[in-house]
């Protein structure tokens, strides 16, 4: 087994178990899949991880870096400036700990009992004291990098979840949130060992309204028994469908070979029990 993927989590970790949190990601799975996300948080068993994109969180780690100068001497990024953004990058004193990874800000949502999660890039923060969330992305394609796309639905909603989880820790939060985008460029003439990108900073005005509505329907799936509908045109069932199709023949093999093997074993443990009492 894979030193990267346990399949069975130790229950404290799964719904109802005392280490258990819905994290921004989950709702996301959730919403992607209901089937997925059920099997991950109640009954233990996640779908493998992704491997780990390197390059897009050095950007992420970078961007981090040179925000913090501006966060620390309380003055405008050029970005910022460039794109008309009248803010500075924000100071708190958990600013490291929202940032992190399996902690971030959190919240209690009493109508469920959830404690809701979610790991920010940054955060920036208006003359007026109002906070605009910020996203970092990295690619790298040809075209002008835009939110236009169905897949980016996830970024959209990810933005959505952070403005409410900062709203429930009490903080004026402005509808207007910014993404980041560092796209990679590949026009320039070499290589060289130097990967120049195109930053850009692309407002975003979220809408969480479906956030409590959506808090409630998992709700209503975790505490149900019933192995809850999948998502549309899922390319790992579709794998996992097909699979199960081309193994049929040899499941039915194994589970003839291993009747005889069960009885082979009978007799060698009856002639074990025999020689004992001989
Ligand atoms: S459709 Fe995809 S996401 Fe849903 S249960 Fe199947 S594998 Fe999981």
């Amino acid at each position: 087994m894979s030193q990267y993927y346990k399949p069975h989590r130790k229950v404290d970790w799964n719904y109802g178990g005392p280490r258990w949190r819905l994290s921004r990601s989950k709702i996301d799975l959730f919403i992607q899949c209901p089937r997925c996300f059920y099997i991950d948080n109640k009954l233990g068993t996640a779908r493998p991880p992704g491997f780990p994109f390197n390059l897009n969180s050095a950007v992420d780690k970078l961007l981090k870096k040179e925000f913090d100068i501006h966060r620390n001497s309380k003055s405008t990024h050029p970005l910022m400036s460039k794109y008309g953004v009248d803010a500075i990058p924000f100071e708190h004193k958990k600013m490291d700990t929202w940032r992190e990874n399996f902690k971030g800000i959190d919240c209690f949502h009493a109508p469920t009992g959830f404690t809701v999660s979610g790991a920010i890039d940054d955060v920036w923060v208006s003359p007026k004291g109002e906070l605009h969330i910020v996203d970092y992305k990295a690619t790298s394609k040809d075209e002008e990098v835009t939110l236009d796309a169905e897949w980016q639905d996830g970024y959209k909603r990810q933005m959505e979840v952070y403005q409410w989880l900062f709203r429930q820790n009490e903080f004026t939060v402005s509808d207007m949130g910014y993404f980041v985008y560092a796209n990679g460029r590949t026009d320039t003439e070499a290589f060289d060992g130097k990967l120049e990108f195109d930053v850009k900073v692309i407002p975003y005005v979220g809408k969480a309204d479906w956030i409590d509505g959506t808090l409630l329907e998992i709700k209503a799936c975790l505490d149900a028994d019933v192995i809850p509908k999948t998502g549309e045109a899922c390319d790992y069932c579709t794998y996992r469908k097909a699979v199960g199709e081309v193994l049929q023949p040899f499941i039915k093999k194994d589970v003839g070979s291993s009747k005889i093997s069960k009885a082979k074993s009978k007799d060698s443990e009856d002639s074990h029990e025999q020689s004992l009492f001989r």
